[in-house]
Parts: C-alpha cells; sequence; structure tokens
C-alpha cells in the first residue's frame, strides 16, 4: 500500500487527506485523515470524489501562443516564457510599473503566492496583484485588521465545539464548509445543550441544527447586530473590565448602535423578524459566555461587508468573549488557500507577512528582499483593476488559476476588459475556461494531486498539499513558471528567483515572517524558518504562529495549547483593540418596481467554483444538473413562474437563464442562483453577468447577495 498524506483542494475547512494505492500500477483511492486536525477522517462529498479527478479532462498540456489570426499555437517553455517576460518589460518600460498587473487565486499554494506577490510588489515596482479571494472574504480581512491591528482569526474548530452558543451568520456551512459542519452536529449530539442560531435570509441546510433561525430580510444584519450591542448594554452584560482594560471606542460604537434604535418591535420589523425571535437570540447571547460568531459570505459579500464584520466583533469585545477557548468572531473563509494568500500579501493593499504600506513596513520588506522597485502604495483592488484595463491603464495581464471572465461581477464587463488588454497571459490547468477565450499566452500549470507545498485553513493550520502523480505534459508548478519569467524579465534578478523547490521558498517566506518581528506583528513563523527539506515533505498540520518548534501547539485533548488575544493585548501600536461604530447602510441596489426582486447567488453542496474538477463526476453532478432558479411559491404566483420552466432574470446590465424550483425556503422577495455555471456552461450566460460590481469602500470586496433584478417566464 503506498500512501500520500495531502490536502483537500476545495474550501477552507481544509482536510486532510490519504491518497492510497494498492499497487505501484494501481489506482488512487482517497479517505480522510483521521490524523488531520481539520478533519479527523471525515471528508465531505466533493473530497470523497477526489479520487475520480486525478485525471482531469481538458488538461491545458503545452505553453500555446495566439497569433496575430487569433489560432492558437502549442511552443516549447523558453518561447512562450519570453514572450511573457518581454511583454510585461515593454509595458512597463512605455509605461511605467503600474501599466501591469497579477491576478492571482485562493486556490494557489503559499509558495506559488509567495513568489507571485515578490516579483510584482518588489520587483516589478507595483502593487497591482489581487486575488479572487478579494470576492471571497477580503471584508473579513479589513474588520479584523480595524479591530486588532492584524489579519488575525483568533478561534478554532475546537473553540467552535466547545462553545455553548454558536450564531452562523450569513454561511450555509452545511454545504459551503461542510466537514464543519459535521463536527457541529457531533458536538451538538454530544452535548445537547449546545444552541445554533442561524441568520440566514433563506432557510439552507445549515438550518437543520438550529434551535433558531431569523430569516433576516436582506441588508439589515447590521440593524440586529447593533440592536443586540445596545441590549447587552441596557441589561448589564458589557464586560468592563476588559473593555476599560484593553479597548478602546467602546462608547462611540454604543452611541451608533443606539442611534439606529433600541427598540425591539422596531428592529423587528424593519429586519423582518417576529419580535419574540429577536427577544429569545438576544437573551441567549447575553447570557452565554462561550459563544462563537461563525461569518462568511452572507456577511463578507457585501457593499457593506467591512462594517459587518466589526458589528459581529464589536459584540466580542464588548463581552471580552475573546481569546479564550470555546469564544470568539470566526470569519470562515471560502478556499482551500485565502488564508494562505493573505499570509504572503497577495492582497493589492499588502505587503508580505501581514505588513502594510506603512513607511516601517516598505522600509523592512524592501531590505529583507534587498528589492530594486519595492512599492510604495496599495494596487488595485480587483474590480478596479478590471476596470483599469478595459479603460487602458493594464496594458499587460497574468491571470493564475482563477476564470475571472466568469467569476467577477458585471462579467459581461470583464470579457470587454480582457478583450481590450494588449497581453493577457493565463496559467491553468485546464484547457477551456472562458477566460482562455481571452489569452494571447497559455502556460500549463500542476493542479492537485501533483502540486507540492503547503496551504492555511480558516483556522490558521498550515497543511502540505503533496504530490502522488507526475504532472501530464508539460505542466508545472506556478512557482516555478514565476521564476524562469522573473529571471527573463531581468537576468539580475535571477539570484532572487532562484528557488530549487517549494521547500526552499517556504523557507525564505517563514524567514520573512520572523525578520524584526519581536512580536510586533501577529505572523510568526520563526520556528520553521529553518526548515528542512526532509522537515518539509514530514511537516504536520501546524497552526500559526510557530515559534521555536514545528509541532503542532495542541493539548492531549485536542484543544488549542495557547489563544491568541488571551493576555487582552492586540497589534495596534496601543496594543488595545478597537471597537468601530457601524450604522447599517442596507443592500447596495435598490429595489423598484422595475426590479422588484432580490437575487442571492452562492454554492450548492456537490460543486466547486466554475466546476473544472467537480463538474467531471457524474455523481456530483447528480445532486443539481443545470442552472435552478429558486423561487418562493409566493414569488413564483405573483411574476407567473412555474416551477419546471425556464425563467429569464435580469436587469441594465443583462440577463441568464434558469429553470425554476420552486422552494418554500427562500424568503419571499429573494430568489438563489447557484453561482457555478458560466457561459460556457449555463444554456446563455453565468450568473454574474447580471450582478452589478458594487465594492465595499473599505475592502472593495463585491455584494454577490442582494442585486435586484426582474424575473419572467422564458
Ligand atoms: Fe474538502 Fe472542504 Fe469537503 Fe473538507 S469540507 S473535504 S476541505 S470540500
Amino acid at each position: 500500500m503506498q500512501t500520500i498524506r495531502t490536502t483537500c483542494p476545495y474550501c477552507g475547512v481544509g482536510c486532510g487527506v490519504l491518497a492510497e494505492r494498492q499497487a505501484p500500477d494501481g489506482e488512487w483511492s482517497v479517505r480522510g485523515d483521521p490524523d488531520h486536525p481539520a478533519n479527523y477522517g471525515r471528508l465531505c462529498s466533493k473530497g470523497a470524489a477526489l479520487a475520480e479527478t486525478v485525471e482531469l479532462p481538458q488538461r491545458l498540456l503545452k505553453p500555446t501562443l495566439r497569433d496575430a489570426d487569433g489560432h492558437l499555437e502549442s511552443t516549447n517553455w523558453e518561447t512562450a516564457l519570453d514572450r511573457v517576460a518581454s511583454g510585461f518589460r515593454e509595458a512597463i518600460a512605455e509605461h511605467g510599473p503600474e501599466s501591469v498587473a497579477f491576478y492571482v487565486s485562493g486556490q494557489l499554494l503559499t509558495e506559488d503566492y509567495y513568489l507571485a506577490n515578490k516579483l510584482m510588489k518588489g520587483y516589478l515596482g507595483a502593487a497591482n496583484i489581487d486575488t479572487n479571494s478579494r470576492l471571497c472574504m477580503s471584508s473579513a480581512v479589513a474588520a479584523y485588521n480595524r479591530a486588532f491591528g492584524s489579519d488575525t482569526v483568533p478561534v478554532s474548530y475546537e473553540d467552535l465545539e466547545r462553545a455553548d452558543l454558536v450564531v452562523l451568520i450569513g454561511s450555509n456551512t452545511a454545504w459551503a464548509h461542510p466537514v464543519v459542519f459535521q463536527r457541529l452536529m457531533a458536538a451538538k449530539e454530544a452535548r445537547p445543550g449546545m444552541r445554533f442560531v442561524v441568520i440566514d435570509p433563506r432557510r439552507t441546510a445549515t438550518c437543520d441544527i438550529a434551535d433558531l433561525h431569523l430569516p433576516v430580510a436582506p441588508g439589515t444584519d447590521i440593524l440586529l447586530l447593533n440592536g443586540l450591542l445596545a441590549h447587552l448594554a441596557e441589561r448589564g452584560k458589557i464586560d468592563t473590565g476588559f473593555v476599560e482594560a484593553h479597548v478602546e471606542g467602546f462608547e462611540s460604537t454604543l452611541a451608533a448602535a443606539r442611534a439606529e434604535g433600541t427598540d425591539l418591535d422596531n428592529i423587528a420589523q424593519r429586519c423582518g423578524l417576529p419580535v419574540e425571535d429577536i427577544q429569545r437570540f438576544y437573551d441567549w447571547f447575553a447570557t452565554t459566555q462561550h459563544s462563537v460568531s461563525l461569518w462568511s459570505q452572507g456577511l463578507n459579500q457585501s457593499a457593506s461587508g467591512t462594517d459587518k464584520g466589526n458589528a459581529v466583533i464589536n459584540l466580542h469585545l464588548a463581552t471580552g468573549r475573546i481569546g479564550r477557548p470555546g469564544m470568539g468572531p470566526f470569519s470562515i473563509t471560502g478556499q482551500p488557500n485565502a488564508m494562505g494568500g493573505r499570509e504572503v500579501g497577495g492582497l493589492a493593499n499588502q505587503l508580505a507577512a501581514h505588513q502594510g504600506f506603512a513607511e516601517a513596513d516598505i522600509d523592512r520588506v524592501r531590505r529583507f528582499w534587498q528589492a530594486p522597485n519595492l512599492a510604495t502604495r496599495p494596487g488595485l483592488k480587483a474590480v478596479d483593476l478590471f476596470e483599469a484595463m478595459r479603460d487602458g491603464r493594464i496594458k499587460a495581464v497574468w491571470i493564475m488559476a482563477t476564470n475571472p471572465a466568469f467569476s467577477l461581477p458585471d462579467s459581461d464587463t470583464v470579457r470587454e476588459a480582457l478583450e481590450a488588454c494588449p497581453l493577457v497571459v493565463l496559467s491553468e490547468c485546464h484547457a477551456g475556461t472562458d477566460t482562455a477565450a481571452f489569452a494571447d499566452v497559455l502556460l500549463p500549470a500542476s493542479t492537485w494531486g501533483e502540486r507540492d507545498g503547503t496551504v492555511t485553513n480558516s483556522e490558521r493550520c498550515i497543511s502540505r498539499q503533496r504530490p502522488f502523480i507526475d504532472a501530464p505534459g508539460q505542466a508545472r508548478p506556478d512557482w516555478w513558471i514565476i521564476g524562469q519569467v522573473a529571471r527573463r524579465i531581468d537576468p539580475d534578478w535571477a539570484p532572487a528567483f532562484d528557488f530549487p523547490d517549494s521547500a526552499s521558498v517556504f523557507r525564505e517566506y517563514a524567514r520573512q515572517t520572523a525578520f524584526e518581528n519581536a512580536g510586533s506583528r501577529d505572523l510568526d513563523l520563526s520556528g520553521l524558518a529553518g526548515i528542512s527539506r526532509q522537515e518539509y515533505d514530514a511537516l504536520s498540520p501546524t497552526r500559526w504562529p510557530v515559534t521555536g518548534t514545528t509541532a503542532r501547539e495542541t493539548t492531549t485533548d485536542g484543544a488549542a495549547a495557547t489563544e491568541l488575544f488571551a493576555d487582552g493585548r492586540f497589534f495596534t501600536a496601543d496594543a488595545r483593540a478597537r471597537m468601530i461604530p457601524v450604522t447599517n447602510r442596507g443592500a447596495a441596489s435598490a429595489l423598484t418596481p422595475a426590479f422588484p426582486l432580490r437575487l442571492n447567488t452562492g454554492r450548492l453542496r456537490d460543486q466547486w467554483h466554475g466546476m473544472t474538477r467537480t463538474g467531471a463526476v457524474p455523481r456530483l453532478n447528480a445532486h443539481r444538473s443545470e442552472p435552478a432558479a429558486s423561487v418562493h411559491p409566493f414569488d413564483a404566483a405573483r411574476y407567473r413562474l412555474r416551477g419546471g420552466q425556464i425563467a429569464r432574470i435580469g436587469n441594465a446590465r443583462g440577463e441568464i437563464l434558469a429553470r425554476v424550483t420552486l422552494d418554500d425556503e427562500q424568503r419571499p422577495g429573494s430568489l438563489f442562483v447557484p453561482m457555478h455555471w458560466s457561459r460556457l456552461t449555463a444554456s446563455r450566460s453565468g450568473v454574474n453577468t447580471v450582478i452589478a460590481p458594487d465594492t465595499d469602500p473599505v475592502s472593495g470586496q463585491p455584494e454577490f447577495k442582494t442585486q435586484a433584478v426582474w424575473a419572467e417566464p422564458y
């Protein structure tokens, strides 16, 4: 039996996977890794089907160039890499460093992300590297940074199991993070007194464990959460000792919350909820010390997503429920390496190793990298970056492991941007994505099962992805491709990109987290800074910070041995946390008689992103085989929609087609369409065709959940 320990490539739970085969030429199977602290052997439907995706269809196998007539021609690596390097070099020479951009992905490994960030921000001289993680959790990053002075998730999966009250806000955990949901169900079975509150306009599968479901009206979350803060103050449930010792901004935040109105009947009416349900939620939160609030895209994917995150964090700071087992504000990430990307500076407004663009950070990063052209100001965030491409400011873009022509809002406009860009480079494992149609250079990248590196999951746990098959054709690791392009842009840069393997990239990244970091920054991997190739190969799942040991910091019963913020010290200049006054701004797009319905988008249980991997597994397609619009029977009757028939759904941006499913678990006035089908896989166009590019002013994250639309029979 051959067994390789690796990590699932889908969601941010980061489950450990054992890839196994009986004989050297046998077929691979997978099962959950019983020793991995994220899943202890569990897998969901997607993870359990991974063995069926080892040989993906439509692999991009060779470097490919588009000729002057628009035809794709295979070429060799030398020619393709030279073409990318000369294109970027010429764009910078003629138009300056801010005329080039990278758009990367939470699917990349940390090592890939690290080198992409180093090349763009340290050597090309701009910070125009952003990531599809911008669409996923950048509002949570901004909220944590505002509150703690650092992008620190201070909660673990064990904390969820230890809590007496778990509040799930804007999170269909049962489908989007299924193994965490399995753990929650098991915890409830072991401790039936444990309570769950689910705050979501839809009655989702997650409500199966809810003691209380609050189908809050779209765009009223902050009203509900501010009401809770005012209620806690009213009942004397503020931890005044903690607030006085460790928190700034309490009075102004409470005043802002009270200004929203404290009358429960009024809150209930505006949130569209029964007053007694709000009263019950407030009572449970007020009286349950061990409370975890878990949130996801329902809050993040909003034009006020950062404020929503801070509305949650405010509650935990006001009650001192942070830094101790079984409590805290927990943003769960969507992608397998959304957290790793944040760590190495994958967002346009960050530098590497959780550093920003303060003068001291710029100086430190410049010296560590000995960077000749360090970017000194933030770059363009995803939506702005593609807008800059459309209006001609971006002359060359390199897209890695993502499909923006499908996944960004207002996708027809994104397609125009790609069409307008003189040089589009795409590193991909799949030959036929929507974005590939716009690429001038296609670079075949290796993928799960072939790649070697690390990812960080939602609870700050670094795990290894290990290869167990050879990459097909000429596919290569992303970190290798990036290094090859760097040395071709300027041969003097070769030493800075001379890495023989992913372990050596990781070692440099770990050293950077420790560089001039005497406890001043949360992310510290000094314990891994000298890691050898053998230790890297054997690395067991490890939660950061790792200061002096590579062992996972757990007690014998699996609980975190140390809780960040246990000492009440945060990473702001004065070590005090910040409560942030927030007010309810509602949904970004207004309902009108012409656009009377709210369109919500999200994941299905058995699919992942654009389905390039999960779509290849017949049994995963059995759950839902086509884009369906879930519509409440009340709305169906009102808009003449019949179950099983095709509906047109649209607004000023365009329209989509979807088969109607009558679903009384939708909130009347809202409909839900899954995100997974694109123009290529749906009959007309993907749902993001009709999503406006409304973004959060702090984080730049777009709103995907409350688009005003009309619907009618096709
Ligand atoms: Fe993979 Fe997420 Fe399922 Fe775990 S829960 S097996 S990480 S998709």
